[in-house]
């Protein structure tokens, strides 16, 4: 039989406290003084309980990079961060681009237990950007996959990006795409601008992400698909999607926790650090963003979350990796930016990291289902966070085999205290604790 637990006075997306019984991996029953026969009882007073968070944007770097990051070690980040579910890159090596490595990667994460691995498949084979993947089959393999992505790579090629979005219709797929117009781009070590022409390095310009979503949007409306647009970093961006949304184009964005708060004024610190790709734009992105994010025109918080060695980041700028940490500070930093501002609700955060993403993903559904309302009969998966606690980000204690978080040093709000999987504890009093019987 599967434990049973009270969360005794948790405030379901920050509304009024209540009891909530898990039993059999479900939601049991909600209200005052649930039955506490046989159940441990955890004190939840003062936590707020969200949905399982859900990331549509990890790279767990296995195969090919386990220095760096295998899946075990990224889903416990995850799970401490308060994921359940997140989808995994495809930039791995090999490519995960056929059946067989995206079920390979889909059995680590079952066999881990940290939180479900849903794969994402590449749209071209090794990422090269000219021949299409074998999508379908990557859709019917035991990983189910819904997601196609180059990421890292723009599928820049416009008949490329024409045809992936009409195959992913037949098993009602979406195409996520990394926003990159390669030849705008080449040699690019950060964003354009005043910043750049200050510390010479070479510029990333807004126009080359703004115009590749431009043209996605179009073929997304031409073709009658869907498309996800990954890591939008630009104001322009913004209102780009926010006009082909106007026009009922399927089309959901994806903003990152690292372009909501910080700005290209830190590579003035030449600390490859924050080198990330897209690079860390301005101010006035920034803000559009969290604008965006606020009126719903941005869906999701993905994480980005992107290991790399010290190898890869103790080095020069130019010579540097892209990318940085995300899964275990993301929530705290929306709560920091949105929810401690009174820009947003528990309710919206639920919707960005947990209900939208999991919509997208096609994970919404079905025995393994992400993403659902708290309410009786549902899944038992939640995150239990406390809104009050206040925590200096030690990359040390971070539990990713990389350090590159950019957030060293930094105070931010909300720590998670526990995530149920199922109804199967992943992590509690702050602290993972690991399922018989799992690889580690
Ligand atoms: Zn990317």
């Amino acid at each position: 039989m599967e434990d049973t637990w009270v969360l005794r006075g948790v405030a379901p997306l920050g509304g009024d406290p209540t009891d909530v019984l898990v039993a059999d991996g479900r939601i049991a029953a909600l209200g005052a003084d649930v039955a506490t026969r046989d159940a441990t009882v955890v004190d939840g007073h003062g936590l707020v309980a969200l949905p399982g968070l859900v990331d549509l944007h990890t790279h767990l770097r296995e195969p090919g990079r386990e220095d760096a990051e295998t899946v075990a070690t990224g889903t416990l980040a995850a799970a401490l961060g308060g994921y359940t579910a997140v989808h995994a890159m495809a930039n791995t090596s090999p490519t995960a681009d056929t059946a067989g490595v995206v079920e390979q990667v889909w059995r680590l994460g079952h066999d881990a237990g940290w939180c479900d691995v849903h794969p994402v498949g590449a749209v071209s084979v090794g990422l090269a950007g000219t021949q299409l993947a074998e999508l379908a089959a990557m859709a019917h393999s035991a990983a189910r996959v819904r997601v196609f992505s180059d990421d890292g790579q723009c599928v820049h090629d416009p008949v490329l990006m024409r045809r992936a979005l009409e195959y992913v219709k037949s098993f009602d797929g979406v195409v996520a795409q990394h926003a990159q117009e390669p030849r705008l781009t080449a040699g690019a070590q950060m964003h354009e601008g005043i910043v750049s022409a200050q510390v010479g390095l070479a510029g990333w310009p807004a126009v080359a992400e703004e115009a590749i979503i431009a043209r996605d949007v179009l073929l997304a409306e031409h073709v009658g698909s869907r498309l996800h647009v990954l890591h939008v970093s630009t104001a322009g961006s913004v209102d780009l999607i926010r006009w082909a949304k106007s026009r009922g184009i399927a089309v959901t964005a994806e903003a990152t926790p690292h372009h909501l708060m910080l700005t290209d004024e830190l590579a003035r610190t030449y600390d490859p650090l924050y080198k990330v790709n897209p690079p860390l734009r301005t101010a006035e992105d920034a803000e559009a963003l969290r604008e965006g994010l606020a009126d719903g025109t941005i869906d999701t918080v993905g994480t980005d979350h992107a290991p790399h060695t010290r190898e890869d980041k103790d080095c020069e700028w130019a010579a540097g990796a892209f990318g940085m940490l995300g899964l275990e500070t993301a929530l705290a930093v929306v709560q920091t930016l949105m929810v401690d501002t009174g820009r947003m609700t528990w309710a919206d955060v639920a919707r960005v990291m947990s209900f939208a993403p999991a919509r997208i993903g096609r994970i919404d559904d079905g025995p393994m289902a992400q993403g659902r309302p708290l309410a009786v009969g549902e899944p038992a998966n939640l995150v239990l966070v406390d809104p009050a606690a206040r925590w200096t980000v030690e990359p040390e204690r971070l539990a990713s085999l990389s350090r590159n978080t950019p957030y060293g040093g930094i105070e931010l709000s909300g720590r998670v205290v526990a995530t149920f999987l199922r109804g199967r504890p992943t992590v509690l009093d702050g602290r993972p604790v690991a399922r018989e019987g799992a690889t580690r």
